[in-house]
């Protein structure tokens, strides 16, 4: 008895194969480049490591080789479909319809549609992955697990924008946030690293990877996050801005006659890391560089930090105090030399690094602060897809116990 998981964007289809717990990985693979040149399946197990390159035309295309990749006697994991019980689907945008995981149902589905103009290119995807699952396993539970959902929790006085109310009422033009599955994934390790109840502990997520999120977590609630309605808000990331001045969109617009187009690809694609270091998105890159002495990839890296400083101290003041800093994602959980540049001078809210924990810390769980720090400062590596697999777990479980068994409804 297995769990799928299944995170299905627009070019790709990434799965992993969970036991029945939701607990051990059992495969991983990726369908990538669907309808592109130098399309591929790659699939890793504790026995295999297989990689197939071959024209894949379409997403149905791709479910069909990914299963087949399970079913492989040599290099899958799978006897047969049935072992799947239960099928977990990453879901980007859920609105303030879906404030937790839900068992995919037609109305389910019907929402989701709904819900489409606020992400318009991973809504479409990530439905297209529920229709081609339910057709192959049509008989088990679906979850769908919304990245929006746990920041759900946020009060009306972070998440509204102060634009006339009607925008919120007839819009649904508020603050949404992004990355909560795994701001919930590490909130909850962080607890269970401190041996402490979530429901005791303040913190500051730091999800650093390409895109970014800056969470504020109360008792295992989200009450502030940095990304907001669409997804370049907060700290500035690989390639997006983060929070520039909306007055910058008219004058542009005006002085410089850029489209509207033009300005929404210069703030999600050519800002961010790259468009100040000039050199590149990836912070190995813009960290190596600025060692070699390159200016404008220090000033790339200065600014990353300082942003991410700032937000770290409003988060404190609005949380009412702070325990626990959490460095999480690509950049948070292997980037020392970041993690340091953020919490210098922090000392002030009680946060104390300790710099051989912090140098030794790469992408495994840690405590990096000092023995005396009074915020506990932890790097968490996040995982999206356990968290998944365990609502998945959990929501089949309890479909499974609402709905009668043949034979209970034949009593
Ligand atoms: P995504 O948001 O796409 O899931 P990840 O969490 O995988 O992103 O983070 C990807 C980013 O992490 C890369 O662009 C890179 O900048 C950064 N990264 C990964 N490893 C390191 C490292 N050793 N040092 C600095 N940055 C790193």
């Amino acid at each position: 008895m297995k769990v799928l998981v299944i995170n299905c964007g627009s070019s790709t289809i990434k799965y992993q194969v969970y036991d029945a717990q939701g607990k051990v990985v059992l495969a991983k693979g990726i369908v990538a480049r669907l309808g592109e040149k130098g399309s591929y399946l790659s699939q890793q197990t504790a026995h295999s490591d297989v990689r197939r390159e071959l024209p894949i035309a379409s997403h149905a295309e791709g479910f069909q080789l990914l299963v087949q990749a399970l079913l492989d006697p040599q290099d899958g994991v799978l006897g047969d479909l049935s072992e799947i019980i239960a099928v977990g689907h990453r879901t980007v945008h859920g609105g303030d319809v879906f404030v937790e995981s839900s068992i995919i149902t037609d109305e389910v589905i019907r929402k989701m549609e709904e819900l489409i103009p606020l992400a318009p290119i991973h809504n479409p995807a990530n439905l297209l992955g529920i229709h081609e699952a339910m057709r192959i396993f049509p008989n088990v539970p679906h979850v769908a697990v919304f990245d929006t959902s746990f920041h759900q929790t946020m009060p009306r006085k972070a998440f509204l924008y102060a634009l006339p109310y009607e925008y919120y009422e007839k819009h649904k033009i508020r603050k949404y946030g992004f990355h909560g599955t795994s701001c919930r994934y590490v909130s909850q390790e962080a607890a269970r690293m401190l041996n402490r109840p979530i429901e005791a502990l303040k913190m500051v997520i730091c999800h650093l990877g390409n895109g970014v999120t800056i969470a504020a977590v109360d008792g295992g609630r989200s009450i502030d996050t940095s990304i907001g309605f669409a997804t370049f808000s907060g700290v500035m990331m690989g390639t997006r801005s983060g929070d520039i001045d909306p007055g910058l969109t008219f004058f542009l617009n005006r002085q410089s006659g850029m489209s509207l187009e033009q300005i929404e690809n210069l703030y999600y694609h050519e800002s961010g890391l790259l468009g100040v270091s000039g050199v590149s998105n990836d912070m190995r890159v813009i960290v190596d560089q600025a060692r070699a002495g390159n200016d404008r990839c220090q000033l790339a890296l200065e600014m990353f930090a300082y942003r991410v400083k700032a937000y770290i101290g409003a988060y404190a003041a609005a949380l009412g105090g702070l325990d626990v800093l959490v460095f999480t994602a690509g950049i948070g959980e292997n980037a020392p030399v970041v993690r340091e540049a953020i919490c210098e001078g922090l000392g002030f809210l009680g946060i104390g690094l300790d710099r051989a924990k912090n140098e030794q810390a790469l992408a495994i769980q840690s405590d990096i602060s000092l023995a005396q720090s009074r915020v506990r400062v932890l790097v968490v590596p996040t995982n999206e897809e356990q968290m998944i697999a365990l609502d998945t777990v959990r929501l089949a479980e309890l479909a499974r116990h609402a709905t009668p068994s043949p034979s209970e409804r034949d009593r």
